[in-house]
This record gives structure tokens, sequence and C-alpha cells, in this order.
């Protein structure tokens, strides 16, 4: 992805945002090369640098001296210069934690809520939040939320082991902001997945590659120029629900042979087989929707990720004899498939990612938005 600044004055805060994302990316950085890589001058540069030094969301540090001269001082994301709440609301419970701007989880807390209904559930939100909060000093910029999809679509949310019912025509928005009392940012569990490993992950190496979130289901999200294809409604990411086996298992959904109900947790926990049995006998299935996504949308690899165990993930992820796609390329610099960086809690930090991105990066959110005292553009 190629960042550039803007030399309107309009655009100060995005020249912010840009000079931020390029030291994440590039850190340890010097000025003069921030300068070179966002097209602005190293005076503009500087006089960034030093705003967002006294905000505390960078560090400056001087390397040691190699020979002559003293070298110039590189500037790095300060980790502790922010955190935000991430949420992951599943049928289960929810998951909170506390996350440093270098993606690490510094806090987590958890609260058992089957099926939970959205009232009690951003009551539980507030007091998970508060209990984050506790110890007070830490700068809190904002919480995101990630939480099952598809959004909106009465036929599809269904009653099954992956999704929330009663949870259709809430303002997420607006509730979750109230309940943290912060910015609030809401988005499926598998674009939040996906953000995480492009923020923090394996997935910062790519600029085109589709995420394949193997959870209690199975969804995936396409990463395209570094942001995710939402589409038309935001429900881009339901690959469980594309056909794989003609007249197949009848599926929740209304359709039948499903790809989840051959392949997703939920299904090998149905079949109760071992890990290697499976991951054999899945293998057929597995390769062909490998295909389907390679030739539909050519990406420069698939991450498969989820909450299924790291263990039966790399099986799927090492299982030879891919069948020719458009990825099939000699010139090939990365494999077909990889794993993801983190498996068990990409969601939680893909949510807080979702916050971080939406307040401090250039990509997301409003860019040229008003001035937010919370937020990078102020
Ligand atoms: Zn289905």
């Amino acid at each position: 992805m190629t960042l550039r600044g803007t030399n309107q004055e309009s655009g100060r805060p995005y020249n912010r945002r840009i000079v931020l994302e390029a030291i994440r990316l590039n850190g340890p950085v010097t000025r003069a090369d921030i300068a070179k890589r966002v097209s602005l001058t190293v005076q503009t540069v500087s006089t960034i640098v030093r705003e967002l030094e006294e905000q505390g969301y960078i560090l400056s540090v001087r390397e040691e001296p190699r020979g002559r001269g003293i070298p110039p001082s590189v500037l790095t994301i300060n980790p502790q210069g922010g955190y935000v709440a991430g949420i992951h609301l599943t049928p289960l419970g929810i998951d909170a934690a506390l996350v440093d701007l270098n993606g690490n989880i510094v806090e987590s807390a958890y609260r058992t809520a089957p099926n939970v209904a959205p009232d009690l559930a951003f009551q539980l939100i507030g007091e998970l939040v508060s209990e984050l909060r506790a110890g007070g000093s830490k700068r809190i910029l904002g919480a995101g939320m990630a939480l099952p999809g598809p959004f909106g679509i009465d036929s599809m949310s269904f009653i099954g082991a992956t999704t929330m019912a009663g949870w259709k025509d809430v303002p997420l928005k607006e509730r979750l902001a109230e309940a943290a009392d912060l910015p609030a940012f809401i988005d499926t569990d598998m674009a939040c997945a996906a953000l995480g490993e492009q923020l923090y992950g394996i997935g910062s190496q790519f600029s085109n590659y589709y995420y394949l979130y193997f959870g209690v289901g199975l969804g995936g999200a396409m990463v395209h120029d570094g942001a995710v294809m939402r589409g038309g409604w935001g429900n881009a990411g339901e690959i469980g629900h594309i056909p794989a086996v003609p007249d197949g298992e009848p599926c929740p959904c209304g359709n039948s042979g499903c790809l989840e109900r051959y392949l997703s947790l939920d299904a090998f926990n149905r079949r109760g087989v071992s890990q290697q049995m499976w991951a054999e006998e899945i293998r057929p299935i597995f390769h062909n929707a490998v295909r389907t996504i390679e030739n539909l949308l050519d990406p420069q690899t698939i991450v498969l990720g989820g909450l299924a165990p790291p263990d039966l993930i790399e099986k799927l992820v090492a299982s030879a004899g891919l069948p020719n796609s458009v990825a099939a390329r000699k010139d090939r610099k990365h494999p077909r498939l990889v794993m993801a960086s983190d498996c068990q809690n990409s969601v939680l930090r893909g949510a807080a990612a979702l916050a971080v991105s939406s307040l401090l990066s250039p990509r997301f959110g409003q860019m040229f938005s008003t001035p937010d005292e919370k937020g990078i553009a102020a």
C-alpha cells in the first residue's frame, strides 16, 4: 500500500495518520525516511512527529553511534501510548481485553453468557470495560466489538450454534458507545479476525489475501489493498454457505450441502473422529474450497485461522496435493496456504484493531473527521 501525505492545510489530521502509520509499518525509522515514504517535507514530518511524541503515541530513540558523527534518532510506536478495549461477543459469552498499540493483550476478562440478550449483554460489557479500566492510569482510546454475522438477514439469522438470536435491529454502535463510554466500532467476527492479522500478524506481509476463519462455523474475508471487502451490506464473508456437495446435508440456512456442514469446528465435532483422520477425510472438500477462493479472488495467499485447535489448522495448511487454479504460479513467493499468526485471540485482537484503525490509521474511519479529543484527529 502506498501512503502519501497532502500539502493542503485541511489535510493535517490525515497527514498525522499517514506519519503514524508509516512509523507503525516501518519503525524504527528516521524522519527523513518517513518524509521520503509519504511524500512530505522533512520539516512537515518533524512538526507532526513532535506533536505525536508530545501526545505519547511514539517514541524517539537514538541508535548506538557507529563510526563518526551522531546517528539520527529513530521513531517507533509507543505501545503504552494508548489502549483499546476489544470485545468479542459469541453465543457462549463475552470476551474482553485491553490491548496496547502493538496489539498485545495486557488485561482480559470474560463472562459466561449463553445466547445473551442485548440488554444484559451491554450491561455485562459495561462491567467488563470497568474491570479493564481498573487501576485507571491508562489512556483508553476506544472500544471495538466483534460479533457473528450475517447482519440483518432474517432468513439466515437462523437458530444454530454459530449465530446470535434476538439481535436484529439493535443499534450496536450506539449501545456499545453508551455501555463503554468510549468511541465505539463494530464489525463481524471474521472481518475483525482478518483485520487483526492485517495489523499485527502475517497478513501485514500481503496486500491481497483471503482469511479463512475456521470457527464453530466457517467464514472468510478478502483483504484487498489492506482493507476488508465487505460487500453491499457488510455480509461478504459467508463462505460457509456456498454449495459444496450437491444434495448434501441439510443446512439451517434452508439450503443443502453448504460448505460449513463439512468444513467447520461444528462439523469436526459432529463427526467425532481423530484430527488426522478428519483432515484426510475432508481434504477433497477443503481443496475445492481453496480452488474456488483462488479462482474467484486471486489472493496472494489464503491465511487459515480461527478457533479450531492450532494442530488441526496446521494439518489443513500442510495438506498436500492442491488442485490447479490461478494460484498455481511458478513465480509464487509465498505458499498458497499459510497459518494465521494468532488463532485463539484473533477475533479479540481484531476487534481492538478495529478501534485502533478507525481512530489512528489513514485507511479507515473518517480521514478528515471533526476533531475528537480521544482520537488522533484532534
Ligand atoms: Zn447453509
